[in-house]
C-alpha cells in the first residue's frame, strides 16, 4: 500500500467513525411507535384471508419484470422523443458517505419496465385521471388470463379479436365486473433482450396486440377496468399504422380505463379466479408509473 493510499484509508476510517457517532446521537432521539390495531366491519373475511395466506392456500405471484439499466424501452421513430434507459446512481454504500446505509437515486421514465398507463397518458384521456388520481379501489380486482402464446409464436403480429373473447367466455363464463384482462403471448421470455423484445425490422416493430374492434369494445362495453400485456405497450407493434393508430391507448385511456405492460409470470395464473393488485407510484400529474404488479391465486 502506498503512503498516500494508507493515509486515505485512515481518513476514510475516521470519517466512518465520525458518521457512526452522529448516527448514534440521532437514533437516541427516536421513540417507538405504537402498533395499529385491527377492527371494524369485514375483519372476519380478512382474518380468513390472512389464514389462507399463512397456510399457503392463497399464493402470491409476482407479475413484475426486474427494473434495471438493462430493461428494454420502447423506441419511437423520429421525429418523436423517446424515454432514456433507466439509470441508478449510488448515494452511499456503508462508506464515508453513509456508514450504516446503502441507497441510490434513479432516473427513468414513467413508462419504464412493468408499468401502469393512466388515462391522462393519451390525448383522448387528457381531462381524465393522472396516475396520482386513479382510485385505488380500481387497482385491486379479479383477473382473467387469455393465453394466445401459441398463436403469437407462430405470428408475432397476432391480434386478439372479439371472437377470442367470445370463445373464452363460452369456456369460462362472462368476464367479471371490474376485471383486468391479462393477455398472455409468451413475450415475457424476451424481456431481458431489447432486440428480441421490440422485434423490429425495416417495417417497424412486430409484437402481438389487440385489434381495433376489440379495443373499442373493451373500452366502451366490456366490464374490464384495464388491460395487461407482456409486451412493451398495450398496443400491437404495428398499431402505428392502424386506423385509428394505437387503438388500445385511444379507446381504453379515453374511457378512463388503464394499461399495464411488460408483465411476467402470466403462465402461473389460472384463466379465471386470480386477483390482481397493481401499485403504481403516486406521481403528481404523472402519466403513468413503474409499478409492482402481484396476483393472488388459490392453490
Ligand atoms: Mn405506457
Amino acid at each position: 500500500m502506498s503512503k498516500e493510499t494508507a493515509s486515505n484509508a485512515r481518513m476514510a476510517r475516521s470519517d466512518v467513525s465520525n458518521a457512526r457517532n452522529a448516527l448514534e446521537r440521532y437514533s437516541r432521539g427516536a421513540t417507538p411507535r405504537p402498533l395499529a390495531s385491527a377492527g371494524g366491519a369485514g375483519v372476519d373475511t380478512l382474518a380468513s384471508f390472512v389464514e389462507s395466506l399463512m397456510s399457503g392456500s392463497i399464493d402470491v405471484i409476482d407479475l413484475t419484470q426486474p427494473l434495471s439499466e438493462a430493461t428494454p424501452m420502447i423506441q419511437l421513430p423520429p421525429p418523436f422523443a423517446n424515454t432514456p434507459n433507466w439509470r441508478t446512481h449510488e448515494i452511499s454504500h456503508y462508506d464515508e458517505k453513509g456508514p450504516a446505509w446503502y441507497w441510490n437515486w434513479f432516473e427513468g421514465g414513467e413508462h419504464a419496465g412493468t408499468h401502469f398507463d393512466a388515462p391522462i397518458h393519451w390525448i383522448t384521456g387528457k381531462d381524465r385521471d393522472d396516475v396520482a388520481q386513479v382510485p385505488v379501489r380500481r387497482l385491486v380486482g379479479p383477473a382473467v388470463v387469455i393465453d394466445k402464446s401459441r398463436e403469437a409464436q407462430a405470428n408475432p403480429d397476432y391480434l386478439l379479436t372479439m371472437n377470442d373473447i367470445r370463445a373464452f367466455e363460452r369456456q369460462h363464463g362472462s368476464l367479471p365486473e371490474g376485471c383486468w384482462l391479462l393477455y398472455r403471448t409468451g413475450w415475457d421470455t424476451r424481456a431481458n433482450d431489447q432486440k428480441a423484445f421490440l422485434n423490429a425490422n425495416e417495417t417497424g416493430p412486430h409484437t402481438p396486440g389487440i385489434d381495433i374492434d376489440l379495443a373499442r369494445w373493451l373500452a366502451s362495453e366490456s366490464p374490464v377496468v384495464g388491460v395487461g400485456v407482456e409486451t412493451v405497450g398495450t398496443d400491437a407493434g404495428a398499431a402505428h399504422s392502424f386506423n385509428p393508430p394505437f387503438p388500445c391507448h385511444q379507446f381504453l385511456l379515453g374511457a378512463n380505463k388503464y394499461g399495464l405492460t411488460q408483465l411476467a409470470n402470466l403462465a402461473k395464473l389460472p384463466s379465471t379466479g386470480a386477483v390482481l393488485l397493481v401499485a403504481p407510484l403516486k406521481l403528481v400529474k404523472g402519466s403513468g408509473s413503474p409499478c409492482r404488479a402481484l396476483a393472488l391465486v388459490q392453490r
